[in-house]
């Protein structure tokens, strides 16, 4: 089995495809490397394009280590016969973690107050914060990554509400609110966990801000385009909204505007950037290769 894998993976992952089978990693040129190839492996760099399918004779199997597979066209890879798996649960728990650390963060001010003190400065008056015991959360996306999160905030103090539409997890945690509306004026915090549909890009935009409560906190660890950009850096720099942290950008690396502002918080799409998510996500591509083998 000629295994590619085209991103960056951890060295215990890559040695234990190797394992498996040949692999060619990170090749320079991708599109000359899979011919032959019956298994790519990917993380959310590498685009699968229909023009990359098209181009494939042998491959069988996408392997879309992580949760996302908008980089991959699947009506492409359909046509073609290919087959394409994700490691959908193995990232939940760091993602969830993020969020907690960057909402505490960014409620507390724990960013500014490091570049504060960094630049000489000892600013306590302008570094008084909120605490997240009795606000509440509200999710967008109640699936696995968002139930995960209300587990853990509802163990620190927060009332959870979601919007989510049916067929949804129902748990003792959450408390659905189906008008969209009324969902935004409830929360003080908004954390998003939707993937990238023709529904929900855009769904945070100038319009729906106007409905959140004054002063919310957004977070967004799913994909980019769910937020409209320039809605958002209007928000948060008249403060309508108290800020913002985001992992993820409408195009990464992300240079943007949003980086002129003290209040929104970044991190490079590292939601699932934990050795222990890394390890569980290195065990089910080896799953699912094994599982291809027998085949
Ligand atoms: P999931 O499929 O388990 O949950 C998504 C939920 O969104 C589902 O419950 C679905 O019903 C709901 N949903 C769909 N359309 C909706 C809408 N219009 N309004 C409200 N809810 C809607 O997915 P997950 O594993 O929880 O992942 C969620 C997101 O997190 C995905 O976008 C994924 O790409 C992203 N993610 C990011 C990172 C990172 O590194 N930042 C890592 C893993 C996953």
């Amino acid at each position: 089995m000629l295994i590619v894998i085209a991103d960056n993976m951890e060295e215990s992952v890559v040695s234990a495809i190797r394992e498996i089978g040949e692999v060619k990693y990170k090749p320079e040129n991708l599109e000359q490397t899979l011919e032959g190839a019956d298994v790519l492996v990917i993380r959310s760099a590498t685009k699968v394009t229909k023009e990359l399918v098209e181009k494939t004779g042998t491959l069988k199997l996408v392997i879309r280590a992580g949760v996302g597979t908008d980089n991959i066209d699947k009506e492409a890879c359909k046509e073609k016969g290919i087959e394409v798996r994700n490691t959908p649960g193995a990232s939940a728990n760091a993602v969830a973690e993020l969020v907690l650390g960057v909402m505490i963060s960014g409620l507390r001010n724990v960013q500014k107050a490091q570049w504060q003190m960094k630049n000489g400065k000892w600013d306590k008056k302008h570094l008084t914060g909120y605490e997240i015991s009795g606000k509440t959360l509200g999710i967008i996306g109640y699936g696995r990554i968002g139930s995960m999160l209300a587990k853990k905030a509802q163990g620190l103090g927060m009332k959870i509400i979601a919007s989510s539409p049916h067929p949804r997890i129902t748990d003792d945690i959450v408390e659905y609110v189906d008008d969209f509306e009324e969902f935004l004026g409830m929360a003080d915090v908004i954390s998003l966990h939707v993937p990238a549909l023709p529904q929900t890009i855009g769904m945070i935009n100038k319009e729906s801000i106007a409905k959140m409560k004054d002063s919310t906190y957004i977070i967004n660890t799913s994909r980019g385009e769910i937020i409209d950009e320039g809605a958002l850096y209007e928000a948060c720099k008249d403060g309508k909204l108290l800020g913002a942290a985001l992992d993820v950008y409408p195009s990464e690396p992300y240079s943007g505007r949003l980086l002129e502002l003290d209040n929104v918080s970044f991190t490079p799409h590292i939601g699932a950037a934990t050795k222990e998510a890394q390890n569980r996500i290195g065990e089910e591509v080896v799953k699912i290769l094994k599982e291809n083998l027998k085949q």
